[in-house]
């Protein structure tokens, strides 16, 4: 039977509409929400994703500052400019677009971020907050794959989910999110050993790993709900996950496309978080 294919379109623009209701309700309190977004040198990939959340910005009713700054600004520059958006009342959030060139040290730029502003839930105290179970910014891409699962009506108590990448922004805090709800997690990773038995138990599979078609229909529990977060180019240069869709989709009982899945949530969450790091000075 083929699975229900779970529509991030959809659900994104639900997403985002609760958060305009939101965001008109703020301005109403006095508080334009406003996300500040730097994006340091000329990665045509970053410019596609700043492009996007300032429409995504525009779209909510949130003030977008979007800054670009050159492929050579120095580190402290960078730090005095964070500074600057951190001290500023009218900037409800500080996100710093990834990668960074090459001489700046990412960890040092994003924890020059207030965890107050920290959107992209990055900072170590956002992070540590999230271990504990702390009401905190969740990082936006785990966050949105929880949403997806909500929306399924997959609850992950007593459930085994399996996820595949132990990245700081996707696969571990996705595996701890998990835990949170209560599923019994495994992460596997580029050192893991029989990678393909382990993810055929899974009854959530999440894919964080950055390959197209990694994910073979052999490697999924029929009936199980897959969330693909890869994106990558196939063979013909066309946009496809981390798991072979076509196949796992005759298998899997419910799964998100790529695209139009977990992309579109990453984004909208970035806009939950947002509004809500205005509603906190409220
Ligand atoms: P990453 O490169 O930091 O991490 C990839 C992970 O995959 C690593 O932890 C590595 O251990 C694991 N891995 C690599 N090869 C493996 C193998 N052969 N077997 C098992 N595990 C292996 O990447 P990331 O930042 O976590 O992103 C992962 C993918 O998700 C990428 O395609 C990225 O573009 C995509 N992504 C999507 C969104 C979104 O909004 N949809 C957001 C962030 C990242």
């Amino acid at each position: 039977m083929a699975a229900r294919i779970i529509d991030g379109k959809t659900l994104a623009a639900q997403v985002k509409a609760r958060v305009r209701d939101g965001v008109e309700d703020c301005k109403r309190q006095g508080v334009e929400p406003c996300l500040a977004v730097l994006l340091v040198g000329d990665d045509p990939a970053s410019a596609v994703y700043v492009r996007g959340k300032a429409r995504d910005c525009e779209e909510c009713g949130i003030r977008s500052l979007v800054e670009r700054l050159p492929a050579d600004t120095t580190q402290e520059a960078l730090l005095v400019r964070l500074a600057q958006l951190a001290a500023d009342d009218s900037v409800h959030g500080i996100l710093v677009q990834l990668p960074l060139p090459a001489h700046i040290d990412e960890r040092a730029v994003i924890k020059a971020i207030p965890p107050e502003k920290d959107v992209d839930g990055f900072t170590p105290v956002n992070v540590g907050r999230m271990m504990i179970g702390e009401t905190c910014f969740l990082p936006c891409t785990p966050a949105g794959c929880m949403e997806m699962l909500d929306a399924a009506g997959v609850d992950p108590a007593g459930k085994r989910a399996v996820v595949i990448g132990r990245s700081n922004i996707v696969g571990k805090p996705a595996a701890m999110l998990l835990l949170a709800r209560n599923a019994t997690v495994t992460i596997c990773h580029s050192r893991t050993k029989n990678l393909a038995k382990i993810c055929a138990e899974a009854d959530i599979l999440v894919a964080a790993v950055g390959r197209p078609k990694f994910v073979t229909v052999d490697m999924i529990k029929p009936g199980a709900a897959v969330i693909d977060v890869g994106i990558n180019r196939d063979e013909n240069g066309k946009l496809c996950g981390d798991v072979d869709f076509a196949a796992a989709a005759e298998k899997a009982g419910c799964i998100t496309p790529v695209p139009g899945g977990v992309g579109l949530m990453t984004r909208a969450m970035l806009m939950v978080n947002t509004l809500q790091a205005a509603r906190n000075t409220l």
